[in-house]
């Protein structure tokens, strides 16, 4: 049978990028032989039969210097002939076709992509040149066992077998420069390098050294070379923090270290053991609705889940780990868990420790909660709508660009801008723009500019909706420098506060001849004191939707309001005094290109863009 195409990619890719790190096939495969146990383990509940009799779940490692193979064998749960084809000739996961569409061929920048992606079962290939898996299902009958052979090339072939043993071995046939594997020494030192966190017994056969034929020889009896025991459940004094970073690799399937992780065991109301850590990277499939999210759920060490959405709220999901609970009974489903009040408490426990890691990265570790926020920054703001309970210490996490750095790095917390608010400032100011760029140059940053205010600059997808929920941090107003209606009084003194007024009075013929022509495509005329360079600019009203997220609605499709904007226009500009003089279609004509550009400078389509060159160029004529 053929490998899906992505496979053969992935085969291709992995031999060539990974090599460098080539020892991390015996970890993959240790670590499926225990999700293979566990699974068992979990549908022995119950069904009882299925341990055959066997309740002793182990794995072994064993290898043949003649034959020069390394076999690895567990006695979980196994592969039916159907699940051999479609777990490993196929990637089951959703968006792969979009991950491989951005490997460049760079090995170095292609290694970390398929690293994000999680190598697996296949990175036997890196040294083996032909791999042999045969297995059986726990429950059904020894003839009906399986035996998937590949060379990794392009395709694999399938048969069915007699196989006394329920689960899986798995022979890989070593490449032709690989026999350092071939040893007892090495393989048991890479055991215990990346798989000591394993709780089954991981076994050996035991060496001793004959003197007679000057080599080592095995013996009959098998031994442990890892702790066996779940590593949660040891004390933290225990661990180290290699330990805790592979057991990383294993229960997230990345390929990378963690950036942090945070373990508790909690007792009291109810009691529960938390091993919970932030990923370096953004999994490829962070943004897709039926991506890996969650934890791994076991009850009194036994296995019950992976990816349990329940124990987390959506914002925290790209936090990877274990939760084990002591309470919860182990047949206990996903829909229990939905309503379960253990769960409920397990969870808000777990948002506070996870939010406590956090505060901890951004105080001390500074340069990894700049990873952090780049990496996950946009999901954590998600939190604002989805919890508020904890809104004070999300808002605290979060970091923005500002007119203060005036770069599209993403590094000032909301503490910093306090700090540097101007004398009689109450209020936090920001605006929303489609990009970092239009967001930077708004033209109603100006003001603030000219003032040296700091305004904070948003432009990713998700601000929008967050600001709609988002509306104080410590008895401080959030408010947009882009809707109408922007009340400057607090920043100005008395002289301008009464220039103001003058100004307006002054200007109230212009307003009225400038509403008089745009009187369809606007709500209202206003003169403002916000703009230096600009002539005009274009607001909405402080309720209203802006066309930010006009134009975000409209592009998914969706019905929205008609669009009426608030024109305001600068009295200082000099364009402005110009076009006091103007009469008729000229005076027409400078109306629509104020509109028409103040639209335009916000990222906004205007309606006739033919209209407007027409415009523009009858009035540039006229200059010349
Ligand atoms: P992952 O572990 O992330 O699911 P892998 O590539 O490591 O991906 O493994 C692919 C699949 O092959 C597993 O999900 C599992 O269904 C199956 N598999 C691999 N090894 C074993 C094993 N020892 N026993 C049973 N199933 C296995
Ligand atoms: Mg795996």
């Amino acid at each position: 049978m053929g490998f899906q195409a992505e496979v053969k990619q992935l085969l291709h890719l992995m031999i060539h990028s990974l090599y460098s790190n080539k020892e991390i096939f015996l970890r993959e495969l240790v670590s499926n032989a225990s999700d293979a146990c566990d699974k068992l383990r979990f549908e022995a509940i119950d069904n009882p039969a299925l341990l055959e009799g066997g309740a002793d779940l182990q794995i072994k490692v064993s290898y043949d210097k003649e034959a020069r193979t390394i076999t690895i064998s567990d006695n979980g749960i196994g592969l039916s002939h159907e699940e051999a084809v479609a777990n490993l000739g196929t990637i089951a996961r959703s968006g792969t076709k979009e991950f491989f569409s951005q490997l460049s061929g760079d090995k170095q920048k292609d290694a970390q992509l398929i690293g994000q992606f999680g190598v697996g079962f296949y990175s036997s290939f890196i040294v083996a040149d032909k791999v042999t898996v045969e297995s059986r299902r726990a429950g059904v009958a020894a003839n009906e066992g399986v035996r998937w052979t590949s060379e990794g090339q392009g395709d694999f072939t399938i048969e069915t077998i007699e196989k006394e043993s329920r689960g899986t071995d798995i022979t890989l046939h070593l490449r032709a420069d690989e026999d350092e594997f071939l040893s007892h020494w090495k393989l048991s030192e890479i055991l215990r390098r990346y798989s000591d966190h394993i709780s089954l017994p991981v076994l050996m056969q035991k060496e001793e050294y004959d003197s007679e034929k000057s080599e080592m020889v095995k013996q009959d009896e098998w031994e442990a070379v890892n702790q066996a025991s779940a590593l949660w459940i040891r004390n933290k004094s225990d661990i180290t923090d290699e330990q805790y970073k592979e057991f990383y690799k294993h229960v997230s399937h990345d390929f990378e270290d963690p950036l942090a992780w945070t373990h508790n065991r909690v007792e009291g109301r109810s009691e529960y053991t938390q091993l919970l850590y932030i990923p370096k990277r953004a999994p490829f499939d962070l943004w897709d609705r039926d991506g890996k999210r969650g934890v791994k759920l076991y009850v009194k060490r036994v296995f019950i889940m992976d990816e349990a959405e329940q124990l987390l709220p959506s914002y925290l999901r790209f936090v990877r780990g274990v939760i084990d609970s002591s309470d919860l009974p182990l047949n206990v489903s996903r829909e229990i868990l939905q309503e379960s009040r253990d769960v409920r408490s397990i969870r808000e426990g777990s948002v506070k420790r996870v939010l406590s890691l956090l505060e901890n990265m951004a105080e001390n570790k500074p340069e990894d909660y700049a990873t952090f926020w780049a990496e996950f920054g946009q999901v954590l703001k998600e939190g604002t709508g989805e919890d508020p309970s904890n809104l004070e210490r999300i808002a605290k996490l979060m970091r923005f660009a500002s007119t203060h750095t005036d770069e599209p790095l993403q590094n000032v917390s909301l503490a910093d801008y306090i700090s540097r608010m101007k004398e009689g400032q109450d209020r936090i100011y920001y605006v929303v723009a489609d990009s970092f760029n239009a967001a930077k140059n708004s033209p109603h940053l100006e003001i603030f500019r000219k003032k040296g205010i700091e305004v904070l600059l948003l432009s990713e997808r998700v601000d929008e909706w967050m600001m709609s929920h988002f509306r104080e941090f410590e008895g401080k107003q959030l408010v947009s420098v882009s809707k109408g209606g922007l009340d400057l009084a607090e920043l100005a003194d008395e002289a301008e506060k009464k220039k103001q007024e003058e100004v307006a009075e002054s200007f109230k013929p212009l307003v009225e001849r400038l509403k008089e022509v745009l009187k369809d495509k606007v709500k209202d005329v206003n003169v403002t004191l916000r703009l230096v360079d600009s002539p005009a600019c274009v607001v909405v009203g402080q309720n209203e939707l802006s066309p930010h997220l006009l134009r975000m609605l409209q592009a998914a499709g969706q019905e929205t309001p008609d669009f009426k904007p608030v024109l305001e226009i600068n009295p200082e500009h000099a364009i402005i005094a110009r076009i006091q003089a103007a009469e008729g279609d000229e005076f027409a004509d400078w109306a629509n290109v104020l509109l028409d550009q103040a639209l335009l400078a916000e990222g906004a389509q205007i309606a006739d863009p033919a209209a407007f060159v027409r415009r523009m160029n009858a009035l540039l004529l006229k200059s010349v």
